[in-house]
């Protein structure tokens, strides 16, 4: 198992499969998507290799991101490659949901066993403004087709922001008792295209913490290759709520993962500075197998203990579709 110099373990990777997004979030990317880069993303063959080694390297759980990653034509190719011939054992998918509904029984065959669903509101017109997108009946209908085709895990995420959607927590919390999804709240990040952003909708984690407590949801333990969130049960909810909570102090303590952009550089760290660690060159052929494993296995040594975000050093990450959220 990939061990870091402070004795953490990495069992779970976030792939970048593209940097490309065709929605506009107000916190992520106002303006929409631009390329400013020249050079090209992973193959399916690259990335094929990228999965195999991240498994000899103990790597149980790979997560699709970006950017959206199903704006990739080879999006089920690549679902299906990872899940069938690299020894990954759960493959789990972020997506704004806007090509859900229509693939989400083709995804499940292609071998994705979970996936997280953004959804920043339950109202359309707010949604709207918030994505850009009027997509909110497409989104919502998406949940329910998930749920219809058997994917392991079915989970919504979503940014609590002030004066934004912060008077929807216990809408979401009702939207979930009525349905077998888990919620996961996610505090607002500060990047550095949106500090002021930040500043003025940012809302502590320590109050949604206190307002789950107040209405009898229970902290839950922690499985090893769980994601970042804290995990909250309800005696009369079927489903969980995770709250990920960047800014909490035991938050860099209990890391377990690592990300990979979609050009196949490594990042130790979402905040960390000087941009990604790159493994492309050793992507090119399956007889650099070995040599990607060690060159993987000797950079980990470079993971930092914890980010400075508290201290507002958001690192080089002037957006979280840069790298993958
Ligand atoms: N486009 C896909 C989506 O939105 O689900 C996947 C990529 S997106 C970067 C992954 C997650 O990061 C989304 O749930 C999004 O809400 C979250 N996110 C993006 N920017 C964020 C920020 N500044 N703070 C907290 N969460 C953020
Ligand atoms: Fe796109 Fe996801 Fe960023 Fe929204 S959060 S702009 S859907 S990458």
């Amino acid at each position: 198992m990939l061990t870091d110099g402070h004795g953490r373990q990495f069992p779970y990777l976030r792939l970048s499969l593209t940097d490309v997004c065709n929605f506009r979030c107000s916190y992520c990317l106002p303006d929409g998507y631009r390329c400013d880069r020249g050079d090209s993303e992973l193959t399916l063959a690259e990335i094929t290799r990228l999965a195999r080694a991240f498994a000899t390297l103990g790597t149980r759980k790979i997560r699709l991101t970006g950017g959206e990653p199903t704006v990739r034509r080879d999006f089920t190719d690549i679902a299906r490659a990872i899940s069938a011939s690299t020894g990954i054992r759960t493959l789990a998918l972020t997506t704004n949901g806007y090509r859900l509904a229509q693939n989400a029984h083709a995804w499940r065959d292609a071998g994705i066993d979970a996936i997280n669903i953004s959804l920043d509101s339950l109202d359309a017109k707010r949604f709207a403004r918030i994505t850009g997108h009027d997509r909110h009946a497409e989104v919502l209908a998406s949940i329910d087709t998930c749920l219809d085709a058997g994917y392991r895990a079915v989970k919504v995420n979503t940014v609590l922001m002030r004066g934004v959607n912060d008077d929807e927590l216990e809408r979401f919390i009702d939207f979930s008792k009525a349905r077998p999804v888990s919620l996961r709240f996610i505090e607002l990040m500060e990047t550095s295209d949106r500090r002021a952003f930040f500043r003025e909708h940012h809302v502590a984690s320590t109050t949604i913490r206190e307002r789950l407590l107040a209405r009898g949801w229970l902290p839950c333990v922690r499985l090893p290759d769980a994601g970042p969130a804290q995990e909250f049960a309800h005696p009369d909810h079927t489903g969980r709520i995770g709250l990920i909570a960047p800014y909490s102090k035991d938050f860099c303590t209990s890391c377990n993962r690592l990300r990979v952009s979609s050009r196949g550089e490594l990042h130790l760290c979402l905040f960390g500075e000087g941009g990604g660690l790159s493994l492309r060159e050793l992507l090119a052929g399956d007889d650099q197998h070995d040599a990607l494993v060690a060159r993987i296995r000797a950079l980990l040594t470079g993971k930092q203990a914890a980010h400075q975000l508290h201290t507002g050093e958001v690192g080089s990450t002037r957006h979280l579709a840069q790298i993958g959220g």
